[in-house]
This record gives C-alpha cells, sequence and structure tokens, in this order.
C-alpha cells in the first residue's frame, strides 16, 4: 500500500487513511500490516514489535477524534471534550526517539505505543496553536481530506494540485470546449 502524504502536516494525513468520507468511504488502515506500512513511510519510524488488530484500533480512534476536530472550526461547531482528551492523553505518552548518525541522517526508533503518541504530540501542536486556522477541505466535492494551508496568500484549494485540482482543471477544460466548439 502507497500512503500519500500532501496535506502538509502528518495529523492531517492520518486524518486521510479514510478516504472519500461524505460519498464512498475507504479504510486505508485495513490491518496490522497497512499501520506498520503508514507509519513507515510517513517516515515516523522503523516500527519494533508486534502490531496488532487493537492497535490498528487505536490509531483509527485517534484518526477520528483529529479528524473531527480539524474539521469542527470548518462546520462552525465546537470540537467535543471528548476528542480533546483522547488526543491529549495519547500524545502525554512515549515519542519515538531520534538517533542522530550525521548531518541530514537519523533513524527513528519506537514501537506503535511510541508512534501514536508523536502523531497526537504533532496534533496538538496544530490544534493548539493559531495554525488549526489554516486547516482546509479540498475544493473537490468528493475528496474530503482536509490539509493546511501554509500558502502566503492562504488560498490553497486543493489537497493534490495534480490530483484534485488536476481532476477540477481537466473538468473546467471540458465544459469550456464543448461550449465554444460547434455542435
Ligand atoms: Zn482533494
Amino acid at each position: 500500500m502507497e500512503f500519500t502524504f500532501v496535506s502538509g502536516h502528518l495529523a492531517l494525513d492520518l486524518a486521510a487513511t479514510l478516504t472519500w468520507r461524505s460519498t464512498y468511504p475507504i479504510e486505508l488502515l485495513a490491518g496490522p500490516q497497512d499501520l506498520s506500512a503508514w507509519i513507515g513511510q510517513a517516515g515516523l519510524a522503523d516500527v519494533a514489535g508486534r502490531v496488532g488488530d487493537a492497535d490498528v484500533e487505536r490509531m483509527r480512534e485517534l484518526r477520528e477524534a483529529v479528524y473531527r476536530t480539524a474539521s469542527a472550526d470548518l462546520l462552525e461547531q465546537r470540537p467535543r471534550v471528548g476528542d480533546l482528551r483522547l488526543i491529549s492523553r495519547t500524545a502525554a505518552g512515549k515519542q519515538v526517539t531520534p538517533v542522530l548518525e550525521g548531518l541530514g541522517r537519523a533513524a527513528w526508533h519506537g514501537n506503535v505505543d511510541q508512534a501514536l503518541a508523536t502523531v497526537a504530540h504533532q496534533a496538538c501542536v496544530l490544534l493548539g496553536s493559531s495554525d488549526y486556522r489554516r486547516i482546509r477541505s479540498c475544493a473537490d466535492s468528493q475528496c474530503t481530506r482536509l490539509f493546511v494551508d501554509h500558502s502566503r496568500s492562504g488560498s490553497r484549494r486543493w489537497c493534490d494540485k495534480s490530483a484534485c485540482g488536476g481532476r477540477a482543471n481537466a473538468a473546467a477544460y471540458r465544459r469550456r470546449r464543448s461550449q465554444h466548439s460547434p455542435p
């Protein structure tokens, strides 16, 4: 499984492992292998120890708490207290530990618990600062991916220019062509 990391923040990339939420949701963290792969591809850690179904369940719970909290402001809702507590409690755990091997080279070690704590900690940094105001939902009506708009103008619309943005541009191009070309 190849995961995508285009949200500009790891916690929102985690939130996107349940895709197409409003139409045909696809669960990308379907089992322990997926969770190991996500943690590795996220650059979080070389996961030591066994990854089990209970770990997948805990990561999904964290993910949903992050998603609901990160999208609350966009929906003009207040975040749920239970979600804030779950994220905080998870973030209080021991994080992955680095071994600095040289300039530009570090290895990150930890187990699943430490990976969870690290993502939750990063979620707290995003959601607990004014950066939460930069969280957007992709302009594609079906995508439902959240991202952080790091652009200076604050006008980024797509989670991924080449995927969702590209699809929208192609559709607009087809519309223009069909309007301007003779039948
Ligand atoms: Zn998108």
